[in-house]
């Protein structure tokens, strides 16, 4: 390799959101809150080999960080064959998962005797009547045994990840933190995102990072922000104890110029925005017998053409409303954040 693949503002390709399913079985309301879905058909999903033949091409160019999302990843069977394949990949040098943690406690041993680095549980609340109207299911028991399940199974590391939203969680960024430190995990709030899928959003529902610090800060007194030099998306804060934690400010403060992100669909598209609405095919080009030099063509051309700031455009917006309507989401389930993965 040659240096970093670096694209028109000079951001390097190194991390890789592989989504290896588009089905979830919770309904967030903030994420996939239909019922029934356009799927994505049966044949066009990557297999094991497939999805990892890709991401060797992807190290190839400097990918060294490899999260596995969906849809529910743990929904795949036998996800830990491909964990066990990217895992023997020694150029990863991060390989991660984000899951909402309900098949999480039968897995978590397994993941990591495959090889999985890192595990980050999606969790909103703690209240189970909360979870049950938030999410469509009621699952929450569950969740928290896969939570308890990855330092048992001798994962380091935990993060739990907790969209914010105004009038429905926003009262537990306390709780949040508490559970996360007996844990140990340390909690990241997200500002909720106008990305596709997310159908029901709008601004007065966001509570954006500084009001999040303002309301922790009354309850514990000063809070010291960590400074470092990552591209990791989330700023993270100390309290006066000791206890860390993040927020993702993605929709009123974008990171942007970082970012060094891009998305693989279940289906081989390849995202280089989140908000991106169109993506570029792998799939086609590689069931069609493309080797590893067009493949690396295809995705080095892509990369160096990137000029992505979906977030901060979005945020330019005057009057800003959801990304698609359902409308469009129906048209194209690409654009749906359940087959692009968060
Ligand atoms: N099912 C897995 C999970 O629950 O973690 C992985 C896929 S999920 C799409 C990935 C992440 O995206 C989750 O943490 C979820 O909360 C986040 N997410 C989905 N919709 C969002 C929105 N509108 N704003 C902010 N985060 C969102």
């Amino acid at each position: 390799m040659s240096g970093p693949t670096l694209d028109r503002l000079g951001r390097p390709l190194r991390n890789l959101r592989l989504s290896v399913t588009d089905r979830c079985n919770l309904r967030c309301s903030y994420c996939m809150p239909e019922e029934e879905y356009v799927w994505l058909p049966r044949g066009d999903i990557l297999t094991f080999e497939e999805a990892a033949y890709l991401v060797d091409v992807f190290a190839d160019l400097g990918v060294d960080k490899v999260r596995l999302t969906g849809g529910e990843p743990l929904l795949r069977q036998g996800l830990e064959r491909l964990v066990a394949q990217l895992g023997a990949n020694a150029r990863l040098r991060d390989l991660a998962i984000t899951t909402n943690g309900i098949l999480l406690a039968e897995r978590a041993a397994a993941l990591r005797t495959a090889g999985l680095h890192r595990v980050t549980v999606s969790l909103d609340t703690l209240r189970p009547d909360r979870f049950r109207t938030l999410t469509r299911r009621d699952a929450l028991a569950q969740v928290l045994e896969g939570i308890a399940a990855v330092p048992r199974a001798g994962f380091t590391g935990l993060k739990l990840d907790t969209v914010v939203i105004r009038g429905v969680n926003d009262d537990e960024l306390a709780s949040l933190i508490e559970f996360g430190r007996s844990v140990p995990a340390e909690v990241r709030f997200i500002e909720y995102m106008d990305v596709g899928g997310a159908t029901r959003w709008s601004m007065d529902q966001v509570v954006g990072r500084a009001e999040m610090l303002e309301r922790l800060e009354r309850r514990y007194g000063r809070i010291e922000p960590i400074v470092e030099t990552t591209t990791a998306p989330a700023d993270r804060f100390r309290l006066p104890d000791g206890t860390t934690f993040g927020i993702i400010s993605s929709t009123t403060a974008p990171f942007c110029a970082d970012c060094d992100r891009s998305r693989l669909t279940a289906d081989g598209l390849w995202y280089l925005c989140l908000y991106a609405t169109r993506g570029i095919d792998l799939r086609g080009p590689f069931r069609g017998g493309a080797g590893p030099e067009e493949l690396k063509a295809l995705i080095t051309g892509g990369w160096r053409a990137r000029t992505d700031r979906g977030a901060e455009d979005r945020l330019a917006l005057g009057n800003r409303q959801p990304l698609v309507q359902i409308g469009g989401l129906k048209r194209d389930p690409h654009l749906e954040m359940h087959t692009r993965g968060g």
